[in-house]
């Protein structure tokens, strides 16, 4: 029987504060711990999680999908529909707080919680089974009346009452297919939409200090490089840091995304650090081209998933920033970066994926691969002919933690009581950041009372059928070393532009 020996004065030590961090951090605050340290390398108080200021987690970020729908996976739809309720009321504790109430980075006219809507669309004329399950769960739950469904009858009737004039139209077709004759198939689900990731890290930082939780930061006193053992080597009792400093902790909590395997590779057949490629698009200046600010302003431009969530070329995109930035995602594939990592702990050598961000482990031009800005382009001419004119800006690696069946992993290491981790977000983790510490705080104080999620989450492996990718492991194809990296010349369209 495991059991949980914490006081509320216990030292807990946090290890990252991206969104798996902070998240759990703000609900033990909540929940009475006053002994909460977060270390991090990262200078997320200087930087405010600014991608162009050096940030370079998965949580720093423009923007990230917030949605409920989630196929089959009910948990996980019910725990995106609870964070929803809190974004919404973060964005009104902003909006309502003078500027000097607010950290760097954030003012009040910041919304972190952006409601634009999403649109997931199939080329084809079908409905793929995730949407058909998603639909049948939002209906379970009441809230049928929340999506609309392009080309069914009763939604497309009522959806001029729903929307602003021209907004469904503007919406539901973003890519003009029925203009041109194309066939479109898909969902607009009205809950849906993104969240500002840098400024929301940021706010939420805010709150963990306004709670009393510490923040360590920076590539010396904030990088851990090492787990202090207990002298029987059975629990793990602080950390040390780069500066070589001991700090002593009651539970430790390995909340470090991507870096996670590389710090405790012991978790590696569980959780593999992949690539996501990104791309950027960057609109002339507004008095230049107003009607592309229009266009692609989050009140007619929806967050989308085009040729379907779970099947396609995995293209996703967003409404442009205030920056006058859209970000085009690909997911098709998932690249891994097999190097040696040896476990500072055991001495063990390990050959396991590990990030390559553009300022980590050295700064570097960042570069993607060809087949991802390939089948951006394909999407991109096809449907979004204005970006193609101005050509990709810029591009990124950011670094997913997946795990064996994309679900987190947060649970205690077995054998060790003085450790969690709390890691595995999978590509999908940033929209709970206002409600994941919850179920974190309910993990650590009843570990033998285990709700749905906390099964849903808990350590395990699989020994056999295919694990998410992990199972390909060095030798597989997504292996960067197999890939032909785009060069700059590549971010052009040529003549595909004009079509
Ligand atoms: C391309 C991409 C697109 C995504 N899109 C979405 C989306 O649309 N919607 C959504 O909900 N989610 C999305 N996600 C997932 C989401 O971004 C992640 O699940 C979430 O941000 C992970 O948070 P984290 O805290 O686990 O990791 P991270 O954000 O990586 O944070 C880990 C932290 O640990 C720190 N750290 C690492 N090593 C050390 C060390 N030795 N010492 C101290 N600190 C250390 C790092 O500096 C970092 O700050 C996406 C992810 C990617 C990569």
């Amino acid at each position: 029987m495991v059991t949980s020996s914490l006081s509320h004065e216990s030292p807990i030590i946090i290890v990252g504060a991206g969104v798996f961090g902070l998240s759990s951090a703000l609900y033990l605050a909540q929940a009475g711990y006053t002994n909460i340290t977060v270390f991090d390398k990262q200078p997320y108080d200087k930087n405010a999680y600014s991608t162009a200021d050096g940030a370079d987690a998965a949580s720093a970020d423009f923007n990230k999908v917030m949605r409920m729908s989630y196929g089959e996976e009910l948990d996980y739809q019910r725990l995106a529909w609870d964070a929803i309720q809190v974004w919404r009321v973060w964005n009104k504790q902003i909006s309502s707080s003078s500027s000097h109430d607010l950290p760097k980075g954030l003012t009040s006219s910041d919304k972190v919680w952006n409601n634009c809507g999403f649109l997931r669309m199939s080329t084809d004329d079908e409905l793929t089974q995730f949407e058909k399950s998603t639909l049948e769960n939002i209906t379970r739950e009441g809230l049928r009346s929340t999506q609309f469904v392009i080309g069914d009858p009763d939604d497309e009737k009522r959806a001029p009452h729903y929307f602003r004039e021209g907004e469904w139209h503007k919406k539901s077709d973003p890519f003009h297919r029925r203009r041109q004759g194309k066939s479109l198939a898909g969902v607009f689900d009205t809950t849906a939409g993104f969240v500002e990731a840098s400024k929301a890290c940021t706010w939420t930082m805010h709150l963990c200090r306004k709670s009393g939780v510490r923040f360590v930061l920076g590539e010396k006193a904030g990088q851990v490089s090492f787990f202090v053992k207990s002298p029987d080597g059975n629990k793990t009792i602080g950390i040390r840091t780069a500066d070589g400093k001991e700090h002593r902790s009651e539970f430790l909590i390995l909340a470090a995304g991507a870096w996670t395997p590389y710090l405790f590779p012991t978790i590696s057949p569980m959780l593999e650090t992949t690539a996501g490629s990104v791309v950027y698009f960057q609109l002339p200046p507004q008095k230049d081209a107003p009607h592309l600010w229009e266009r692609f302003s989050p009140d007619n431009f929806p967050v989308f998933a085009y040729g379907g969530w779970s099947k396609g070329a995995g293209i996703g995109g967003f409404p442009r920033t205030s920056d006058g930035i859209v970000k085009i995602g690909y997911r098709g594939t998932k690249h891994t970066n097999y190097e040696e990592v040896q476990d500072q702990n055991t001495g063990t050598k390990h050959r396991i994926s590990v990030p390559k961000t553009r300022y980590w482990p050295h700064p570097s031009e960042p570069t993607i691969t060809k087949q991802a800005v390939e089948a951006i382009k394909a999407v991109v001419v096809e449907a979004l002919p204005e970006l193609a004119e101005l050509g990709i800006a810029g591009c990124r690696n950011c670094w997913y933690i997946d795990s064996l069946d994309n679900g987190f992993i947060i649970d205690r290491v077995p054998g060790d009581g003085g450790m969690m981790v709390c890691s595995g977000g999978s590509g999908h983790g940033f929209k709970f950041l206002p409600i994941l510490g919850r179920e974190v705080v309910n993990i650590i104080e009843k570990p033998n009372e285990k709700s749905p999620i906390a099964k849903l989450w808990q350590w395990r492996t699989k020994s056999t059928g295919p694990k998410n990718g992990l199972e390909q492991g060095e030798s597989g194809p997504r292996n960067w070393t197999r890939q032909e990296m785009a060069t700059r010349r590549d971010f052009n369209f040529g003549e595909t532009a004009k079509l």
